[in-house]
């Protein structure tokens, strides 16, 4: 029998594990499949841990892994990924916003021969209005300058053969953004759509300002479209400053015009000021992303964890 296993990253998440440990439970009696959980505490600061251990001494496939503090879900989903052994591998969500009954239709795509199957939302019912519309816009403007297509909507939440999974894991770089890394080593896909669910129980922990730094690190990890920009702007404004030298000058020694005064010169030489702060903003960023790259530190501690092997 084939061997499934199921990262589950948690952070802050004692209400939700023993409700999808439940409907998990349904789904395994139904498949054929030698089922495998291992979940990430990502630095909890509430009962987390303590669920987990009760879960893990309840089931006998129940591993944990569990964090020094909390280090991001990219962390747990890499620390997930590379502790792992099972043949066919799948990322999911505590909260139960990843459907688990859509597992038996994602394993017979499987079985058909794709290598990868994914889960994509339809629509986004239940998230705040400006979230929906902020993310509609990152998609578009994310699959416009990077060469790796993110499908919008689609979640972490996917079914991997073995072969994907140490794919991601070659690329051993330090700032991860997965939903990029997930379509950046290619395979056979197949997404299946389900309608949006709110969350079990429990509270997002993400914001407002987290989704623009989220959006941000992808861009900035997938994209060299910011530099690009930083470039065309610095020349354009040369441009423009070398045909108002022009126009100044023969303005002045042909119609005899006097230069006019300096409040137009303080409005540019702050534009400009500001721009080149802009730039070299841009730059910065990914100068921090080379840094951090350098440095090379691990992604994630581990203080303790809990992997029955059968070895
Ligand atoms: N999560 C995590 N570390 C974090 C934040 C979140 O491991 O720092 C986990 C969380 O426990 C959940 C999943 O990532 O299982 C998705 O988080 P959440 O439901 O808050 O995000 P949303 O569904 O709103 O995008
Ligand atoms: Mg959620």
């Amino acid at each position: 029998m084939k061997k499934l296993s199921i990262i589950v990253p948690c952070y802050n998440e004692q209400e939700t594990i023993d409700i999808y440990l439940q409907e998990m439970k349904q789904v395994e009696s139904n498949m054929s499949l030698e089922f495998e959980y291992l979940f990430v505490n990502d630095g909890s600061k509430d009962e987390t841990l303590v669920r987990l251990k009760e879960a893990a001494n309840k089931y006998t496939n129940v591993n944990y892994i569990s964090f020094s503090r909390n280090f991001g879900k990219e962390a747990a989903l890499l620390a997930g990924l590379e502790a792992v052994t099972g043949d066919l591998i799948t990322v999911m969500d505590v909260d139960l916003q990843d459907p688990p009954e859509l597992l038996p239709e994602m394993y017979e795509k499987i079985e058909e021969g794709y290598d990868i199957v994914g889960t994509r939302r339809s629509n986004r019912v239940g998230e705040p209005v400006l979230r929906s519309f902020f993310a509609k816009k990152f998609f578009q403007v994310i699959n416009r300058i990077s060469d790796t297509e993110m499908v919008d909507g689609a979640r972490d939440f996917r079914l991997m053969t073995r072969q994907v999974v140490d794919a991601i894991l070659e690329l051993n770089e330090v700032n991860r953004f997965s939903k990029g890394i997930f379509s950046w080593v290619g395979f056979d896909t197949y997404y299946i759509s389900y309608e949006n669910r709110e969350r079990s129980a429990g509270e997002t922990t993400w914001n407002f300002w987290s989704l623009f730094k989220y959006s941000l690190e992808g861009i900035i990890n997938f994209s060299e479209a910011p530099l690009t920009f930083a470039t065309l702007v610095g020349l354009g404004s040369c441009i423009i400053s070398i045909l108002a030298m022009i126009y100044f000058f023969l303005d002045n020694l042909v119609k005899q015009n006097p230069v006019p005064g300096w409040p137009s010169l303080v409005c540019i030489i702050l534009f400009l000021g500001g721009l080149q702060l802009f730039c070299l903003g841009i730059v910065g960023k990914y100068i921090g992303k080379i840094f951090t790259e350098v440095k090379k530190r691990p992604n994630y501690i581990i203080k303790e964890s809990h992997c029955k092997r059968e070895d």
